[in-house]
């Protein structure tokens, strides 16, 4: 049996951006704990299938469109925990990045959590307590060529944490980050398959392997539970190492 201060047991959680990739690996660790999960993305008919596969509840919407966002999380109803997951990557150069683009990639992975969060807030800071986790990046503190934009919009939310923090944190919600390295998915695919990045990846990275999606569980319970209360505005590096060494 688990330690009580990780007890997460008959919470209910909302994962954006779990249809798939590193959102559904947490949304399966939140229902093995014991919560009430609600699986989310865009295409309805996706999120359906894998909250089937896991008996969870969904719902369908853009995290970029405001109203959208207001009606999905009215219709998802109270929660104790979110996790601000839902995010997209476009790699290109910076003098060949159209600004739709730049605009996509920041509405996304920034706007959406704010837009997402500050719903859902809303209802926690009336009750007197929550649980948000923003997936931010390694590239929240590190920069690499070709992905300047989606740089920039997780070092925001990095800065998005602690100011939700500043002003939440009083009424009883944590708000905290994770911040992944490389894991194997459909939005590092491309990554994956070319042989020469992924010995790059191995290399630099001080496990010397990619990480699997699973092992973001573990900062996930932490960060939702209340072995938390005290924890507030942080940023939790899971990334085999890879921050720590040059
Ligand atoms: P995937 O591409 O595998 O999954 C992305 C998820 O987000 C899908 O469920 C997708 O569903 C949803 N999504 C994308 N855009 C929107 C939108 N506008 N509104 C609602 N849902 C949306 O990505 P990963 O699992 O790899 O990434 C998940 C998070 O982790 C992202 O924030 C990413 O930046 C971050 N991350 C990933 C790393 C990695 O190595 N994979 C490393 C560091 C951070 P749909 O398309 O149906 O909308």
């Amino acid at each position: 049996m688990g330690h009580p201060v990780f007890d997460v047991a008959g919470r209910t959680a909302l994962v954006t951006g779990s249809s798939r990739g590193i959102g559904l690996a947490l949304a399966r660790g939140l229902v093995e704990a014991g919560c009430d999960v609600v699986l989310h993305g865009r295409d309805g008919a996706a999120v359906a299938r894998s909250a089937g596969e896991l008996g969870a509840r969904h719902v369908a919407f853009d995290v970029t469109e405001p109203e959208a966002v207001e009606r999905g999380v009215a219709e998802v109803g109270p929660l104790d925990i979110l996790v601000n997951n839902a995010g997209i990557q476009h790699r290109e150069p910076l003098l060949e990045l159209a600004a739709a683009d730049w605009r996509r990639v920041l509405d996304t992975n920034l706007t959406g959590a704010f837009l997402v969060a500050r719903e859902v807030a809303r209802g926690m800071v009336a009750t007197g307590r929550g649980k948000i986790v923003n997936i931010a990046s390694l590239q929240a503190e590190l920069a690499r060529p070709g992905i300047a934009a989606y740089a920039a919009a997780k070092g925001g939310l990095r800065m998005l944490t602690r100011g939700m923090c500043a002003e939440w944190g009083p009424a009883g919600v944590q708000v905290n980050a994770i911040a992944p390295g490389y894991f194997a998915t459909d939005l590092t695919r491309a990554l994956v398959d070319d042989e020469e990045f992924s010995r790059w990846v191995r290399g630099r990275t001080p496990a010397g392997r990619w990480g699997r999606v699973d092992e973001l569980v573990g900062a996930l319970l932490f960060l939702a539970s209340p072995a938390s209360d005290y924890v507030c505005g942080q940023v939790l590096y899971v990334d085999g190492g890879m921050s720590a060494v040059v």
